[in-house]
């Protein structure tokens, strides 16, 4: 296997794709070295994993129809794969830590062999918090431009994964478009393309689920929700709630069940499914059909009933060495978020836990990107490994570019306060080079290290615009007699201090954080 070099050339941050957004840049969070040695290596762009998957699919090509390509195979044989690797150079973390994390199922790197121009990325308790943006379109809604725009605008401001969420218009040809164009893995809930080849729900069949989780994974899809643990006998116990079923995929499950009087046809097919997966690995993230839709409705027994099955899955899909998480809530009110993670841990085998918000009121539409990211900084914080983002338009409508934007900065905000609250190596050092930053009066800094800094520059320019108030040691808020940091400076000068370590200080805190 090759290893990526550690070839030092700085390239700039940004750089363009191998399936470029016509006249788009999308700027890349990456280490540039990295980008510098995989151009070094393979000679262009982002062709690294075409080179590494080849030479996986030549080694395995007796294996035809039982091969097994997925990188926790791999990590249980002692292999540690060239997405490893580079998953180990992101996350500043030993490549064995990062192989025996996959072997256990802690960790997932969802990378299916046909997703060439993926940048490996991890989700697990060992790596970073993640976030999750969905894209997509609706029956009401449906431009592959708009989609490909999301895709820009969630990439760009930091999501670590996209879901193209499409229930309408050519949803294989979105779905192809946004794959080729996404350097983060992709994913998708296969029912709702099976429920647009159908003309009621009751006629999906077990059938035209595997056909559609075969295509969606030949094109490259890197993971799919799969609502196995939705079961017939948990049906009555949503009766008790107040908003039902919310989960579009646990819903139709529950109409199918019902009208057939059967069992969930997912979750008698599991090994069908673990055996397309393995073939081009794909993860499965086991869907939270029952998941709450209200405060009121958290941590009852659907749910956690369903969180059990979710574990019994879980089991069944390692032993084919297919990689799993876990989805979560949904709306939980703050004093029940920890236990959310606990019995996820317990049950589920440590596996992954991939949660949506969740949102710690109800009675905020227009805000929930704020509601939910209060309860994804703590679901992160005690535990969870992506969290997938909730726009502002969240139970009004389909989200458009600027809420996609909206809702990947309050998710970087949630994600960033869970590394910095589980101590993770480094995780502050952005934030202390800032309060450097804003103390020094560099307002210049203070803009780039920020997570939107445009926005942050718009605002202070609102009142101040001129370049002769970037030096200024005051700002709009308090005004050049009253700024607090200035008058401490001057009582620090008064006792024969001036702030020379200051400035060291963040001169090397800021060669780490740019150097990193
Ligand atoms: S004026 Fe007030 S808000 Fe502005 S920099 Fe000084 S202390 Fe901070």
């Amino acid at each position: 296997m090759v290893s990526v070099s550690e070839g030092e050339t700085a390239l700039p941050a940004e750089h363009k794709l191998r399936h470029p957004l016509p006249g788009a840049i999308i700027q890349i969070r990456i280490d540039e070295w990295l980008v510098a040695s995989t151009c070094e290596i393979f000679g262009g762009f982002m062709a690294l994993r075409d080179i590494w998957v080849e030479a996986r699919i030549k080694e395995t090509a007796n294996a035809n129809g039982s091969r097994n390509m997925s990188q926790m195979h791999l990590a249980r044989q002692g292999v540690i794969t060239e997405e490893m690797q580079y998953v180990a150079k992101r996350e500043k973390l030993e490549p064995e830590l990062i192989r025996s994390e996959v072997a256990r199922g802690r960790c997932i790197i969802p990378a299916n062999i046909h997703h060439k121009n993926l940048e490996p990325m991890a989700i697990g308790i060992a790596t970073k918090c993640k976030i999750n943006a969905n894209i997509g379109n609706s029956a009401t809604s449906s431009n592959i431009d708009e989609e490909l725009m999301k895709l820009h605008h969630a990439v760009h401001y930091g999501a670590d994964t996209v879901m193209d969420l499409s229930t309408g218009g050519d949803i294989p040809e979105i779905r192809k478009a946004i794959i080729q164009a996404s350097p983060v893995p992709v994913g998708t809930v296969p029912v709702y393309e099976a429920i647009s080849r159908v003309r009621r729900p009751e006629d999906l069949t077990i059938g035209l689920m595997l056909e559609v989780i075969e295509e969606q994974a030949e094109q490259g899809v890197d993971y799919m929700t799969i609502h196995a643990g939705v079961l017939r006998e948990h049906v009555p116990l949503v009766r008790k709630r107040i908003t039902g079923i919310v989960s579009r995929g646990g819903s139709l499950m529950a109409h199918w069940m019902e009208h057939h009087k059967k069992q969930n046809f997912l979750y008698e097919n599991i090994e069908e499914i673990c055996k397309i997966f393995k073939k081009h690995d794909v993860s499965f993230s086991f869907g939270d059909g029952l998941r709450p839709g209200c405060i009121a409705d958290a941590s009852d027994e659907a749910q956690f009933a369903e969180l059990k099955v979710l574990g019994e899955l879980t089991t069944k899909a390692w032993e084919h060495d297919v990689q799993v998480m876990i989805e979560g809530p949904g709306h939980v009110p703050m004093d029940k978020i920890k236990e959310q993670v606990d019995k996820e841990m317990e049950w589920c085998h440590e596996a992954p836990f991939y949660t949506l918000g969740p949102l710690v009121i109800d009675i905020a539409p227009g805000y929930d990107h704020i509601t939910s990211a209060i309860g994804a900084a703590m679901i992160g914080w005690h535990g969870a490994s992506m969290l997938c983002y909730v726009t502002p338009k969240e139970h009004l409508g389909l989200p458009n570019a600027e809420d996609v934007k909206q809702g990947v900065i309050a998710y970087k905000i949630a994600a960033h306060a869970a590394d910095v609250a589980r101590h993770r190596p480094g995780a502050r050092d952005r934030d202390d080079a800032l309060s450097y930053a804003r103390f020094l009066f560099d307002w210049n800094k203070q803009f780039e290290l920020s997570l939107d800094p445009p926005t942050a520059k718009a605002m202070h320019d609102e009142n101040l615009p001129d370049d002769f108030y970037k030096e200024a040691k005051f700002c709009s808020m308090c005004g050049p007699k009253f700024c607090s940091m200035n008058i401490t400076q001057m009582a620090d000068a008064e006792g024969g201090h001036d702030q020379a370590e200051r400035k060291q200080k963040f001169v090397e805190l800021l060669a780490k954080v740019q150097g990193a």
